[in-house]
């Protein structure tokens, strides 16, 4: 996949929610919102995805693209 940023290849892996071994700080979900054209988030619309996708990370503007399954 091509960096949307720079256009530059993107390394291959995957993303996931990480353990940080504390309850109230534990990972439970990821979610999608929706902008308007406004850039304003519509929390109505929210998708909930699942805590694991795939991810290609860009050397060149160090991000990562992720694409996560809905849950
Ligand atoms: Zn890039």
């Amino acid at each position: 996949m091509k960096c949307p940023e720079c256009g530059k290849e993107c390394r291959k892996g995957t993303i996931e929610a990480k353990d940080s071994g504390s309850i109230t700080q534990l990972f439970t979900s990821l979610l999608w919102c929706p902008e308007d054209e406004n850039g304003k988030k519509l929390r109505k619309e929210t998708i909930d995805l699942k805590l694991r996708g795939e991810g290609w990370y860009c050397d060149e503007c160090m991000k990562v693209i992720g694409v996560f399954d809905e849950k």
